[in-house]
């Protein structure tokens, strides 16, 4: 089959593979219909998560038929359409029980890897190093996915691939985010990142009762989207400045919420931007935590941060006196989307939520590496990527 390969740092290619096989009687394999490029590819794509391996198989947002299935696999057989969950989960373990699957403690067969650097494992990955299990990924044809029956949502035939495929990943991690924020009646909610993670943070927070959500991002296009679509006021943050513009759109005290859409890439106009990527580049601190700083210090007194950004280790100047003295709440976690994939299905047929707004291109397998270049690069107003195998 043909899949997406990681060799190095801005070096995707499109392989030829093995097919995938049944290995355990509760997998199952898929042949994708529609797969799509992550903000946290990217942190693989620029080379700032560590075990990746040449010919790696990436992506872990994808969707399509199953084909065959294990002896174990209950719920789904061949012929089903189905959308699959990036974290690989087992559904039986204490945190699967608590349906915290992004936390399984029996998907990850590196997990004393992931010990040594985070204190304890969380589940495997799929396409996402080796660090999180070296499973390959479903920018790809085919992928194998194991624990099918949890990690798999049937979908109806008269709903479009491109309505549900984000049930796979970043409409969930989007709401999760939002949710971890417990948004009250009338909050206002600030969100870092325009990127589709954060538009679904936007649409999630009005869903859960924000009256007033804002947007900070650097890009026109992705405000404008973010404005237009998803319904927030918006900041550029290299035209004004964000803790001063946010003082002044809630009387002074900050925003009740303060989402981090960004994660460990941040970008910044000032100095301190310098500071973080020489010291990243020195590996003297693995994350540049701009936009996470920035949210600390920005949200009100008693607020609380939740975090979607994905961090991978360790960060310098981190405000730890903010969140002592004014007595924050800091939330985050990989989204344990095994837990939203119904609610959000239904949200979808119910049309309060229409994904498919932040799809700007859709290209072919074979153009994944151009595809990443695109979605890195914000070229062509490039918000996201769905690729078709
Ligand atoms: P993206 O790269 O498309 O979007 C990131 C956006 O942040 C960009 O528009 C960029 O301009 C903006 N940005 C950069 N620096 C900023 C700053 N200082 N202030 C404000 N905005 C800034 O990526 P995405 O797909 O939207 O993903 C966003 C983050 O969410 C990534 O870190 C990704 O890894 C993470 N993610 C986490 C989960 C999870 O389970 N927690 C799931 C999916 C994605
Ligand atoms: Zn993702
Ligand atoms: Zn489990």
């Amino acid at each position: 089959m043909k899949a997406t390969c990681w060799f190095d740092k801005h070096d995707v290619r499109v392989e030829r593979v093995p097919d995938p096989e049944i290995r355990n009687p509760r997998d199952a394999i898929v042949k994708i219909t529609s797969t799509a490029i992550c903000g946290s590819d990217l942190h693989l794509y620029n080379g700032f998560i560590p075990t990746m391996q040449a010919g790696d198989i990436l992506g872990h947002e994808f969707m399509g038929h199953v084909v065959e299935v294990g002896e174990g696999v209950t719920k789904i057989s061949a012929g089903d359409r189905v959308v699959v969950a990036f974290p690989i989960a087992c559904g039986g373990c204490f945190f699967c029980k608590r349906e915290t699957y992004s936390l399984c403690e029996n998907s990850n067969p590196n997990a004393p890897m992931a010990a040594k650097l985070w204190g304890h494992s969380p589940a495997g990955i799929f396409g996402y190093s080796h660090l999180l299990g070296g499973y390959p990924g479903g920018q790809a044809e085919y992928a194998r996915v194991p624990y099918a029956d949890v990690g798999t949502i049937k979908v109806p035939e008269d709903m479009t691939d491109e309505q549900v495929l984000f049930l796979s990943d970043i409409l969930p991690t989007g709401y999760m985010a939002a949710e971890q924020g417990n948004i009250q009646p009338g909050d206002v909610v600030a969100v870092w990142g325009a990127g589709p993670v954060g538009q679904f943070a936007i649409v999630s927070a009005y869903l859960l009762g924000a009256e007033r959500v804002i947007a900070i991002d650097r890009f026109p296009s992705r405000l404008r989207l973010a404005r237009e679509r998803a319904g927030a006021d918006t900041i550029n943050y290299e035209e004004t400045d964000v803790h001063e513009a946010l003082r002044e759109a809630t009387g002074g005290r900050g925003p009740d919420v303060a989402i981090d859409a960004v994660g460990m890439e941040a970008h910044a106009p000032a100095l301190v931007h310098a500071y973080d990527r020489v010291k990243q580049a020195l590996m003297l601190e693995s994350d540049r935590p701009y936009a996470l700083r920035q949210a600390l210090l920005a949200v009100r007194n008693g607020g609380t941060v939740s975090v979607a950004g994905v961090y991978g280790g360790l960060i310098d100047k981190f405000p730890m006196g903010t969140i002592v003295n004014r007595a924050l709440t800091v939330r985050s976690g990989q989204t344990h989307v095994q837990r939203y994939m119904q609610p959000l299905l239904e949200r979808i047929r119910r049309r309060e939520i229409d994904p498919t707004f932040i799809i700007t291109h859709r290209l072919p397998l074979d153009q994944a590496p151009a595809g990443y270049r695109m979605f890195l690069q914000k070229e062509d107003d490039c918000e996201k990527v769905v690729l078709k195998p």
